[in-house]
């Protein structure tokens, strides 16, 4: 399966063919973005017209799927290419394990620059930034909000120090991320008013949601358009702080050598299944994330319906960029050699697994979609429990679950009919459900056989050909 790392080099040389110019890569990771927020996936509010324009010239895949609807589970998976469940990487404080190559690892061996610069409080822990030479958290220099400007410029910077060095970047922004609080100028553009006494979305609304909705608190209520308004500015923020970055890139005049992937962590709750903000739930307004390959001349624009997910970022740019992937993983590669999209049809899976939390997995297949959870608060123990998570979060230093516990709630959605998964199918396709329930057994047997406790690898099932035969039984 692997093409060798010479051929491919040599196919996207672009110097002289006795020393061809290595490309260069940056993955760039919104938090917090909502696909359906953007004008390229058709939503009525221009809040991104940058990003609209760089997905024209890329290749779009318009259902992307997040690993998880919480960063760090996230986050771990897109660096190194495993599920939560698969890497051990799970809960409030998951990290790449030490057992596993990773982005940043993967381009270091091949002799590329690397940066690691983000405005987020939730990566501190080094193991993230392990490969990369460069690492900085602008969120040191005060707060976390309105610093997409100066990670753009910081990128920038680290660009200039590479010269003509092969270089890969890891850019987390973060503005779309609670609290939402964007310059006024970009509020005015969604709203003619701005609303003079908002809620906070952490120091008020989720420690009292239930009682915000029955005072009104909901779609047409000032209140709720309001944080609508708040949030899609952010967005607005974020997408002029990328156009400073692709600006200084091709001011630069490395833009052309260079592949962007641009997605997201997760989405974002707006009451859609009751609650606010993220890291509850794995419904598709958390899940469904954008996911843009851009590379002009190498990657011809186009729109990719498949399902997909973050995990298969990492082989992908691996397999572009002729890097040598020392493992397989849970991810495929999405584009071939040549530049064309593969889009082979795979189960989706995802997973939320923090332990005072919620703890549940998904998986999608073609539009069915089964979500089955271990542990689940409903909206007045989210609430209680946010009003002293610092003491949870203490508490889950220590993953002491068995993620794999029994069974408390099963859900089936048929998301062409039901993207808003509102009516859950369980009790009227007993069949479907049982094969899905299959595939997740599967999932935990690949789970189990490849869990650091098993020493890392171990032979582990073939989960595709496992899950395909699987589901052959209900039509796919
Ligand atoms: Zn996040």
């Amino acid at each position: 399966m692997r093409v060798p790392a010479s051929a491919l080099a040599l196919l996207f040389a672009c110097g002289s063919p006795s020393e061809p110019a290595r490309s260069n890569l940056v993955v760039i990771v919104v938090d917090t973005l909502r696909a359906d927020h953007l004008g390229l996936h058709g939503y009525e509010r221009d809040t991104s017209p940058f990003l609209d324009e760089i997905a024209q010239q890329g290749m779009v895949f318009e259902n992307a799927q997040s690993v998880s609807s919480f960063t760090r589970e996230s986050v771990s998976a897109l660096l190194t290419g495993y599920l939560p469940s698969t890497s051990g990487s799970i809960g409030w404080y998951a990290t790449p394990p030490e057992h596993l190559p990773t982005l940043g690892t993967s381009y270091a061996q091949e002799g590329y620059r690397t940066g690691f610069f983000t405005t987020t409080l939730m990566l501190p822990d080094p193991a993230y930034a392990r490969g990369f030479e460069s690492v900085e958290h602008l969120v040191k220099k005060g707060g976390v909000s309105g610093k997409g400007q100066a990670l753009s410029e910081r990128a920038l910077e680290f660009v200039r120090e590479c010269g003509d060095d092969p270089f890969m970047m890891y850019l987390h922004y973060f503005d779309p991320h609670g609290p939402y609080d964007p310059p006024e100028e970009l509020m005015l553009r969604y709203t003619d008013e701005i609303h003079p006494d908002p809620v906070g979305l952490y120091t008020q609304l989720r420690k009292r949601v239930p009682e915000y909705v029955s005072k009104g608190f909901g779609p047409g209520d000032p209140l709720f358009e309001d944080q609508q308004v708040r949030y899609d500015a952010e967005i607005t923020w974020t997408d002029q702080a990328l156009k400073s970055l692709f600006d200084g890139l091709t001011a630069q005049g490395v833009a052309d050598n260079t592949l962007v992937v641009i997605t997201s962590d997760h989405g974002e709750e707006f009451l859609e299944h009751g609650f606010v903000e993220h890291a509850w739930t794995l419904y598709q307004e958390v899940l469904h994330v954008p996911l843009i390959f851009w590379w002009p001349g190498t990657l011809e624009p186009s729109r990719i319906p498949e399902r997909v997910s973050l995990v298969d970022v990492l082989p992908t740019v691996q397999q572009l960029q002729g890097i040598e992937s020392t493992e397989p993983s849970d991810g495929h590669r999405l584009i071939d050699p040549q530049g064309r999209p593969l889009t082979e049809r795979t189960p989706t899976l995802s997973e939320l697994l923090i332990q005072h939390r919620n703890v549940l997995r998904s998986v999608t297949v073609g539009p069915w979609k089964y979500i089955q959870t271990r542990k689940w608060l409903n909206l007045r123990q989210r609430t209680e429990l946010v009003r002293n998570e610092r003491k949870h979060e203490q508490a889950a230093l220590k993953v002491d679950f068995d993620p794999w516990g029994p069974v408390v709630r099963e859900e089936l959605y048929n998301l062409t009919d039901d993207p808003r998964e509102t009516q859950n199918l369980k009790k009227s396709k007993p069949e479907l459900l049982e094969q899905l329930q299959a595939v997740m057994q599967l999932f935990e047997k690949r789970a189990r056989e490849t869990s650091p406790e098993q020493g890392g690898r171990g032979e582990a099932p073939e989960l595709d050909e496992a899950m395909l035969e699987a589901l052959k039984a209900i039509g796919y």
